[in-house]
């Protein structure tokens, strides 16, 4: 028996991990103690913040920062600030951080922190002073070449403001310590968008490899969850993609369109004020019938009608075994995950069942690592654009996202091909696993 306390979020991303290895292991029986090295984090940073609310009542949360990884680059990887954040959770997130930091291929190793504080309901100012407070014990353990934050579930732009802020003023010194900045301070264009984007070009792909070079999101349903950033710029990229975005989310429950026609680039544009303003979704209404506010936590898989894609954009295990079940059901044919681990084990099964019995006739799953893999990609290039002094044009980000994206899914495609998951055959007609793919490619790199 291990006397380590259990860890189930990091235990089910290394299980996954551990579960694809093992035909490359198989070959290669000489990496077997990479792997029992890459699971230990290089350093795992714990401590208490103490911050006073508007009352000037002194409040306590715990800070965290895992160092996973610093094989390809200084630590990177977001804040999160949420109160279900625990050692656990982040260490999950690091330890995928790290694989999927490799796959852009861009120089940057794998980390992930943040505590769990609510921002849900506190003033701007009771931010203001947690963050403050923070950043002041994080700014000695971070900096532009050993370990660089960004945001992450409820840690933006506003929040790595006071993060910056709060850096400068202890170090006196500008340096890009942290990426997902506002334009005006040293943020890259497209940044925002990036992990939204990067997930609509990455299926892409994934479509024009089942149907024909010809194909690609036009004239496709698709149910999204989520109402944060992640799901608003997939959601008005699929629209000018000329895709129907049929469903969004939040923890409360799910807003699905009546309509054939789907949401309309207006309405995510409302979805922004309203979570900007950190409201409910359900504040949205039902825009004149065309949508159905369904509560109690409920997700869209099983409420949307039929789809051919399902985008997971909100947190970690959001679409479960039934969940899959029922996707497929419902004419699934494309799942990718623009949240962490969106998917669980057992929908996982489902799905890769479905592919390895179905080929282009199945169900295709495109793991988070490679597929949300956008917003950290263009993290790496905000963090070229500083050392040069640099904004690039939005045209010339887009660009290079693109690319990145590409060679992301190619990388995954040829891996997949090549170690197919136990009891498959090598090189069969149908669609390589891009699990297999994303997780030896990223471990190879490592
Ligand atoms: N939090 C994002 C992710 O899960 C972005 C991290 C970053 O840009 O460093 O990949």
């Amino acid at each position: 028996m291990s006397n380590l306390p259990s860890e189930p979020e990091f235990e089910q991303a290394l299980n996954e991990v551990k579960l694809t290895l093992a035909p490359f292991l198989k070959k290669h029986p000489e990496y077997q103690k990479a792997l029992e090295i890459v699971q230990v984090p290089e350093r795992v940073i714990q401590f208490r913040v103490v911050w006073e609310d508007d009352n000037h009542v002194p409040q306590v949360n715990r800070g965290y920062r895992v160092q996973f990884n610093s094989a390809l680059g200084p630590y990177k990887g977001g804040l999160r600030l949420h109160p279900t954040v625990n050692l656990s959770i982040l260490k999950f997130l690091g330890f995928e951080q790290i694989f999927k930091n490799a796959l852009t291929g861009l120089s940057m190793g794998g980390g992930k922190g943040g505590s769990d504080f609510d921002p849900k309901g506190k003033s701007p100012n009771e931010v203001r002073r947690f963050v403050k407070a923070f950043a002041t014990e994080l700014t000695r353990h971070i900096g532009a070449d050993t370990d660089v934050p960004a945001g992450d579930v409820g840690f933006s732009t506003r929040e790595g403001g006071f993060l910056f802020g709060t850096y400068k003023q202890i170090k006196n010194e500008w340096v890009g310590i942290l990426t997902g900045k506002a334009l005006d301070w040293g943020g890259s264009h497209v940044r925002p968008e990036a992990t939204g984007y990067g997930l609509v070009y990455y299926v892409e792909h994934m479509i024009r490899e089942a149907e024909g070079e010809q194909s690609g999101w036009k004239g496709k349903k698709v149910a999204v969850s989520g109402s944060g950033q992640v799901a608003q710029f997939a959601a008005l990229k699929l629209m000018e993609l000329g895709a129907t975005v049929l469903s969004l989310s939040d923890s409360k429950g799910s807003l699905i369109a009546k309509d054939e026609a789907g949401y309309t680039k207006e309405q995510i544009q409302e979805v922004y004020k309203i979570k900007y303003d950190r409201k409910e979704l359900s504040t949205l209404g039902d825009q004149g019938g065309k949508l159905e506010f369904h509560g109690n936590g409920a997700r869209p898989w099983k409420l949307v009608k039929a789809y051919d894609a399902a985008l997971p954009c909100a947190t970690q295990n959001e679409l479960d075994k039934s969940d899959a079940e029922e996707a497929i059901k419902r004419g699934c044919k494309y799942v990718a995950e623009g949240s962490n681990m969106g998917v669980d084990a057992d929908g996982i099964s489902v799905f890769e069942k479905s592919r390895a019995e179905k080929g282009k006739g199945g169900c295709w799953y495109g793991p988070g690592k490679a597929a949300n893999a956008g917003g950290v990609a263009v993290s790496g290039l905000e963090m070229a654009q500083n050392s040069q002094r640099l904004t690039w044009a939005p045209e010339e980000v887009d660009e290079k996202l693109k690319n990145i994206m590409k060679d992301a899914y190619d990388l995954c495609l040829k891996t997949g091909a090549e170690f197919p998951p136990e009891g498959e055959k090598a090189g069969s007609d149908g669609l390589p696993s891009l699990v297999q793919g994303a997780n030896v490619a990223g471990f190879k790199k490592v």
